[in-house]
């Protein structure tokens, strides 16, 4: 295939333990799934569908590299999340089936311009410049599963200079992923190399430039870096 213009490079993550790389397709977001975070945003707590929205793949930065803190806001926010990544897909999965598709588990943060969302919520505009700027998605190295999702006491923290910002189990979430990925899968017909990122809890707050962050999924995944 001859291409007008140079095609653009496939963004992909590290493998823990493995010279292969992930190659990610799309990436889904689910808001509000921590009824602790619902609350801190002024968000009605609803056990009903899921509320997705999407960054482009390329938004993606590895463990390690440095994010540039991004133009056209005053208010860049953290939000802790365990990451699913698709090794198989479809469309109308049942729950029973939906935990058959993730591949393997990573931890990222889902960053905000949240002074660009509240002004999208006021005005009943689309999410799209406050969630899927530019490097909006660091992600860790993913752990490839062996058989089971984590469980529902694994951890999930976040740590900002050291100081602990966001903690939650997994366990909190209000849907859980099997439900996640059922529900999804009604909208979109899912694909492997997707990345699902599964909500984050309460404790969001601002980064600024010069910031180390690093968050855990306990015992399965790190991530480190600095907000350039
Ligand atoms: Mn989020």
């Amino acid at each position: 295939m001859d291409y007008a213009i140079t095609p653009p490079p496939q963004p992909s993550l590290p493998i823990q333990g493995s010279a292969l790389r992930f190659p990610v397709r799309r990436i889904f977001c689910i808001g509000r799934n921590y009824a602790e975070h619902a609350k801190e945003m002024g968000a009605a707590v609803e056990a009903g569908r899921p509320m997705f929205f999407c960054k482009p793949a390329d938004a993606v930065v590895a463990d390690g590299a440095d994010v540039p803190y991004p133009s056209a806001t005053a208010d860049l926010h953290h939000e802790v999340e365990m990451v699913l990544a698709l090794g198989a897909g479809g469309h109308d999965v049942p729950v029973e089936r939906a935990a058959a598709l993730v591949w393997g588990v990573g931890v990222g943060l889902d960053l905000t311009r949240r002074d660009l969302q509240a002004q999208a919520k006021a005005k009943g505009h689309p999410w799209d410049v406050a969630k899927a700027f530019d490097h909006s998605a660091p992600v860790s190295a993913l752990h490839p599963l062996a058989g089971s999702l984590p469980g529902p006491d694994t951890g999930l923290r976040l740590h900002v200079n050291g100081t602990l910002r966001q903690q939650a189990r997994l366990g909190e979430m209000i849907h859980d992923v099997p439900h996640i990925l059922a529900a999804l899968s009604t909208l979109f017909e899912l694909k492997p190399g997707d990345l699902v990122f599964t909500g984050t809890p309460a404790g969001v707050a601002a980064l600024a430039r010069g910031d180390h962050f690093h968050a855990e999924l306990n015992g399965i995944a790190t991530l480190d870096g600095r907000i350039a």
